[in-house]
């Protein structure tokens, strides 16, 4: 198999680092979870957790920057106790800005998070949820027993607050079960309105495809079943030079938990830190990134095969 590098110099040109307008913010490992196809490997037994040190300089970046997304992810970013401190921040230094959290949903049943739901609701924070399937058994499947009644539980609340009607945009993820790529991103949205709205009266803005990255537990679990071949052929077989334009990592900056800066969560889990003199968000500004070429690897492929992937989606599949 090629190199993606060697693809990349035949179709195109290098990847370079644009103007950053997305701040996705690693807020640590430790999750009530241990999926299957976790890329971070969260779980219970994580003890990695961003400070509060480490959240002001996000937010003193965030303010010299032309940052109009921040995007919050994990673990499980709830389990946090700086998490409301960073939203409150956020909105005090920019109001209109587009706020995400990543959730899994079954932590908000928690008791100990029960107010959550409503803080995220009143700082108009945008919920995006992975959801596997709309089908029970391949959830469990992937996230272990119960999560599928919790997460259509919490799906509900979502509603009754306004998410993903007139309050803040509820957005699920899919990705595959397994080796294969994801279907097109337009007909699983379909899909999966028809039968969450069907079943449980459920509303939501967008479903996002999102290709699994050949790192972590997945690439663990493919080693383990002889697959992992077979399914980097797959990505670089479906390698289409036009996503090489839209990558996320062009626009976005991924810091981790102790403030390393990345072009993408990929490459924080890889250890591949951006190559700038300190690498901490608190030493850096966004003009110190602008030309920078992106740290590329064979894991890139997950974002190049077929219609493209990111953490909104697909590329040329947007859903609205
Ligand atoms: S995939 Fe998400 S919910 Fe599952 S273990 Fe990883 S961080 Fe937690
Ligand atoms: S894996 Fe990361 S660095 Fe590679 S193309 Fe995707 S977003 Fe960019």
């Amino acid at each position: 198999m090629k190199s993606f590098g060697e693809y990349v110099g035949k179709f195109g040109d290098a990847v370079l680092k644009d103007n950053v307008r997305c701040l996705q913010m690693n807020m640590g490992y430790v999750c009530n979870l241990s999926c299957r196809h976790c890329h971070v490997e969260a779980g219970p037994d994580r003890r990695e957790m961003m400070s509060m040190t480490v959240v002001k300089d996000c937010l003193r970046f965030i303010e010299s920057a032309d940052i109009n997304v921040i995007d919050i992810t994990g673990g499980a970013p709830e389990m946090n106790p700086n998490l409301r401190g960073l939203i409150r921040g956020l909105r005090k230094l920019k109001p209109a800005a587009s706020i995400l959290l990543r959730s899994n949903l079954t932590i908000l049943n928690e008791p100990k998070y029960a107010k959550l739901p409503g803080f995220l609701q009143e700082n108009n924070v945008d919920i995006i949820s992975s959801m596997p399937c709309y089908l029970e058994e391949n959830v469990e499947f992937q996230r272990g027993k119960g999560v599928y009644s919790q997460n259509i539980k919490m799906l509900q609340k979502l509603n009754r607050l306004g998410y993903g009607g007139t309050g803040p945009k509820l957005h699920l993820v899919y990705n595959p079960g397994g080796n294969f790529l994801p279907a097109p991103q337009n007909e699983l949205d379909f899909a999966y309105k028809e039968s969450l709205g069907e079943r449980f009266g459920i509303v939501f803005n967008n479903l996002y495809t999102i290709t699994n990255a050949p790192i972590g537990r997945f690439r663990a679990d493919l080693e383990k079943k002889g697959l992992l071949e077979g399914y980097m052929n797959l990505l670089a077989d479906n390698f289409n030079p036009a996503n090489l334009s839209r990558v996320m990592c062009r626009n976005l900056l991924n810091v981790d938990w102790q403030g390393r800066v990345y072009d993408c969560d990929f490459n924080q889990v890889l250890n591949l830190p951006i190559a700038v003199r300190d690498n901490y968000i608190g030493s850096i500004t966004a003009k110190d990134l602008a030309g920078m070429p992106v740290k590329l690897g064979n894991h890139c492929f997950t974002c190049t095969a077929g219609a493209g992937s990111s953490c909104q989606g697909s590329l040329n599949n947007k859903a609205g």
